[in-house]
């Protein structure tokens, strides 16, 4: 790090639980989020501005008017452009020391699959079921740990999935997917059909960014278990999530009993 870079980071380093060997860990680090929208917002802005070095951003979609309430890394300027490069720019104009990559088709499949490789960890900020189950599934196979966050009308929820960590559960032990021949309920989780009040994607997204920063730079353990917040009263709620043996995603993975 150069006297410019020990500047920026210097109200991390001087944590005791990153310093500078922790903040070295963070620079050295690619972290892959997948939405750029509510929740992916902040998260990108504060990965980039905390000094994860690289950043994938991936979204296909193009920012529109009703996204501007809540998907505050693009503005009124943005309105037509495509979402991951609208966020890229707006991260890089935080810390233009961070290298990004936006990634502007949905990725699914091989494509998916080699994104998460690349990556240190992912950041799932969908608000699809079908993209969460795809985006766990890639992530147990290829060992990432996943941040989880979503956000809906007054109610948010975070989870940390690690599939290093023999206990950890995964996504689908958490919400195992519907049985073949069931409908999916994709609409469940979409701000575009229940709406969603602003502050709220503020509020889990810097949360799914602060469990990153902890697990790219070495800091504090891993959030255990689901944390859901009720934005009506301001209630947090902290429930356990064991490890389904009969997970379709996850029960044959080494390391089980
Ligand atoms: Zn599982």
């Amino acid at each position: 790090m150069n006297d410019q870079a020990l500047l920026r980071y210097s109200r991390q380093i001087m944590l005791d639980p990153i310093e500078i060997e922790g903040q070295e860990r963070l620079l050295a680090s690619h972290a892959l989020v997948i939405g750029a929208g509510g929740l992916g917002s902040p998260v990108a802005l504060y990965l980039a501005a905390a000094g994860v070095g690289r950043l994938t951003l991936a979204d296909d979609d193009a920012v529109e008017l009703s996204n501007l309430q809540r998907q505050v890394a693009h503005g009124q300027a943005d309105i037509g452009r495509l979402k991951a490069e609208s966020a890229r720019d707006a991260a890089l104009a935080l810390n233009p020391d961070c290298r990004i990559t936006a990634v502007t088709e949905r990725l699914d499949g091989e494509a998916l699959a080699l994104a998460v490789q690349a990556a240190d960890l992912v950041l799932d900020c969908t608000d699809r079921f079908a993209s969460r189950y795809a985006i766990n599934a890639a992530c147990q196979a290829e060992g990432r740990p996943l941040v989880s966050g979503a956000a809906i009308r007054f109610g948010g929820q975070l989870a940390v999935f690690d599939p290093r960590d023999p206990e950890s559960p995964c996504y689908a032990c958490l919400y195992p997917p519907s049985k073949p021949g069931e409908p999916v309920d994709d609409e469940e989780l979409r701000c575009a059909e229940n709406g969603v009040v602003a502050p709220l994607v503020g509020l889990i997204g810097s949360f799914q960014a602060l469990e990153a920063v902890k697990l790219l730079s070495g800091a504090g353990s891993a959030h255990q278990g689901l944390s859901t917040f009720d934005g009506l009263t301001g209630e947090w709620r902290r429930f356990r999530v064991p490890r389904d043996p009969a997970c379709p995603v996850c029960g044959q993975r080494c390391g089980q009993d």
